[in-house]
């Protein structure tokens, strides 16, 4: 799964070719990844793709400036959350403070120190995870919550959209969990639902993802993956948890699978259309995976 916390991917936007190569040059020795766009028009067509975990960007540039940049990144919630710094030859007060009101985490003035470059880098890096970490992640088994992974999940029918790729979703519902709490306590339960969510991790693809959406509820997403495919890798986890060695005995889960675009591209359709294919999974007796 996509690791948000340890995203070093650095967008350079910056129209000097010389400069660019010297910041990347800098970058790139303290272990950090730079794509380079020249001006803001070429840097909004390539953040989707590139999900940087931090954006540099120059102001003076030809076709889209950086203030006109920032502030289409900052109309979009997913792009307005990705760290920004303007670095930039305009160092007049008025030029910091303009640039602060466009909410940027660095005001660095050209010509810069590299040492000092990378340590505030690396420091909004770190503070970013931090706060990823409680915003982005469920607390008790560390997977998606459920706000990231439909933010995630939009981002790949897009895509869908786009490229003509498939993906497949899994809604995934553990069978007859309350009895499991009630049998053997709440906290026998929670410790089972950390299990399931590494088990759920282990077994998906870096590009894969997985959110905690309910009480017992996960969803996998598997981009780039058809219905066959992604039956294949549901059941595969299905058999995983059932034969996994539980303190208390045997855990099973049921799923609904969806795929796009053979289902739909609408995201709400879409989990509605798991969630129904879930239910029939239960109703015909509960672990194992039925598709739309
Ligand atoms: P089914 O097979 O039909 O899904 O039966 P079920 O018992 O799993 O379904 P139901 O929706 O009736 O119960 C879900 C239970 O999940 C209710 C609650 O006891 C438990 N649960 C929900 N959230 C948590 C949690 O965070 N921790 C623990 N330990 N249990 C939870
Ligand atoms: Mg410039
Ligand atoms: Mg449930
Ligand atoms: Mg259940």
């Amino acid at each position: 799964m996509i690791e948000l916390s340890a995203n070093r991917r650095v967008l350079l936007v910056e129209d000097d070719l010389n400069i660019a190569h010297l910041i990347k040059l800098v970058l790139t020795k303290s272990g950090m990844h730079v794509e380079t766009a020249m001006d803001g028009i070429q840097a909004l067509d390539m953040v989707k793709s590139i999900e940087p975990g931090i954006i540099v960007s120059d102001i003076m540039m030809p076709n889209m400036d950086g203030y006109a940049f920032r502030e289409q990144l900052l109309k979009d919630e997913y792009l307005a959350s990705i760290p920004f710094v303007f670095l930039t030859a305009k160092d007049q007060i008025s030029d910091v403070v303009t640039g602060m009101e466009y909410d940027a985490d660095a005001y660095i003035p050209k010509p810069f120190e590299p040492e000092v470059l990378v340590a505030k880098i690396d420091a909004i890096l770190r503070k970013y995870s931090r706060l990823n970490r409680l915003l982005l992640f469920d607390a008790l088994t560390n997977v998606f919550n459920r706000r990231t992974l439909e933010s995630r999940l939009s981002l790949e029918l897009k895509r869908v959209n786009r490229y003509q790729q498939p993906v497949t979703i899994i809604m995934t519902d553990l069978d007859h969990f309350k009895q499991v709490n009630d049998t053997y306590g709440h906290d026998y339960g929670d410790q089972v639902l950390i299990t399931v969510a590494s088990l759920f991790k282990e077994e998906i693809r870096d590009t894969d993802f997985v959110g905690r959406v309910g009480g017992e509820e996960f969803v996998l997403v598997l981009p780039n993956t058809d219905k066959e495919a992604g039956l294949f890798v549901a059941n595969r986890m299905r058999n995983r948890v059932e034969a996994y060695a539980f303190e208390h005995g045997e855990v099973t889960f049921s799923g609904g699978a969806v795929s796009a675009p053979e289902d739909g591209t609408d995201m709400k359709e879409l989990l509605k259309k798991a969630d129904q294919a879930l239910y029939r999974a239960k109703e015909n007796g509960r672990n194992q995976i039925v598709a739309v």
